[in-house]
């Protein structure tokens, strides 16, 4: 099943649970706009090649519309469309004053120079730059893009609208980035991996975790775990997997991917198959990657007690119905990983003031926004009998609806 069709069953289900109105219901799915854009660069080496950019925009009715932008060889319009529908349930999740918006380019960064990748970024800018905004879409990192990428907007924007740091979160800290936005998303995750592992009365400390995805979320995820004291005993990235059962030195192993941009070689442990690691023994698996890892071919072989989606839908719902029959408890996407877009607002909120805060202000104030979420999700669980998924779902979905309803929605 393709991620829109995943996400979109998610929402009809966490609807049908709310008595959504049926009218109310489609339009909540329709996305608010949809830009397709051709994106035409110079090679470095003077040839020209096109790239087609998207950015869906998917409802502001709590909000400015808030994404990430990805780079990435699979973007498609569905996926992006359903990534942009999954921002809006994770805003409302998270309670923060945002709607939902995802965008991308169909490209492989990693086979763009840099200056290349610059290009393709202002060009991509100047096609949207009418369309997003401070107080109507304000795009972020996803895969693929990073700080740099956001201060190339940021400039191209400003040409046209004067400066204007707000336009884009997940900036450099000299551009106005906020302190911990770097390392948030994994914060977040781990806080919420803390929320729910409070509920069975375990910690990370004493726990073994294997993590599937080693870029920025997956690297911070392993080495806030090692820290608390949870062994990471696998881990794996695009170039391998790495496993130790005594628990792996984190520290060492980022200094080694630091070193030669891979997990092979790395003397503290035994290489693995990727696809074995996610199928192996152990506490809590995270998903750091790509979406859809877990399907109906592997669902049923998972060993883990507790999964966290740290990644975007990386279970299919056929996957996720295996593993409810299991008994296996799936911390969902949609609030696991909203530490990296509430951290966005809290930068947003910083360059709007004109005021910087300080890093453990920054990251009490994560912990505050993620284990409330919690809290809230598990009452809706109590109040519709449902899982965690569909806990956090009709608490997103039906914070939309309610103010898409004051606004005057009309049947
Ligand atoms: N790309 C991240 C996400 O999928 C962050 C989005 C943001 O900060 O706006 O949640």
């Amino acid at each position: 099943m393709n991620a829109l069709a995943g996400t979109s069953r998610n929402f009809r289900l966490a609807s049908r649970l709310l008595g959504l109105d049926s009218k109310l219901e489609k339009s909540l799915l329709i996305p608010f706009r949809e830009i397709k854009v051709e994106c035409t660069i110079p090679k470095d080496d003077g040839t020209l090649v096109s790239y087609v950019g998207f950015r869906i925009q998917h409802d502001n009715a709590r909000g400015p519309m808030k994404g990430g932008i990805r780079y990435h060889p699979e973007v498609d319009p569905d996926e992006v469309n359903a990534l942009a529908q999954l921002m809006t349930w994770k805003t409302a999740v998270a309670d923060i004053p945002y709607g939902g918006a995802k965008g991308g380019i169909g490209c492989s960064p990693r086979d763009l120079s840099k200056s290349e990748l610059e290009r393709l970024t202002r060009v991509f800018t100047q096609k949207i730059h009418d369309l997003i905004g401070i107080h109507t879409d304000v795009p972020a990192p996803d895969m693929g893009t990073n700080a740099q990428t956001m201060a190339w907007i940021l400039d191209e924007y400003s040409k046209f609208h004067g400066h204007s740091p707000a336009v884009v979160t997940g900036k450099p800290i000299d551009l106005g980035g906020s302190l911990g936005r770097e390392a948030a998303t994994g914060r977040g995750v781990v806080y919420a991996t803390e929320a729910l592992l409070a509920e069975y009365w375990k910690a990370v400390k004493g726990l073994t975790f294997i993590i599937q995805g080693f870029g920025n979320v997956g690297s911070w995820v392993a080495r806030l775990i090692h820290e608390r004291g949870g062994k990471v005993i696998a881990v794996s990235d695009v170039t391998g997997a790495v496993k130790n059962q005594n628990g792996i030195d984190i520290p060492q192993l980022l200094k080694h991917k630091e070193a030669t941009g891979s997990l092979t070689g790395f003397s503290g442990g035994d290489s693995l198959d990727p696809s074995e690691l996610l199928v192996h023994e152990c506490d809590v698996l995270v998903q750091c990657a790509l979406g859809g890892v877990l399907n109906r071919e592997n669902a049923a072989h998972v060993k883990a007690k507790f999964i966290i989606e740290a990644a975007n839908h990386p279970s299919d719902p056929e996957a996720d119905e295996i593993l409810s029959k299991k008994g296996v408890i799936i911390l969902p996407d949609i609030y696991a990983n909203a530490g990296g877009v509430t951290v966005s607002y809290f930068e947003w909120v910083q360059n709007i003031q004109g005021f910087m805060w300080d890093e453990d202000k920054v990251n009490k104030e994560l912990k505050r926004y993620m284990t409330q979420a919690f809290h809230n999700i598990k009452t809706m669980c109590q109040t519709h009998h449902c899982n965690l998924r569909m806990g956090a779902f009709t608490l997103g979905v039906n914070r939309v609806a309610r103010a898409t309803l004051l606004r005057g929605w009309e049947a």
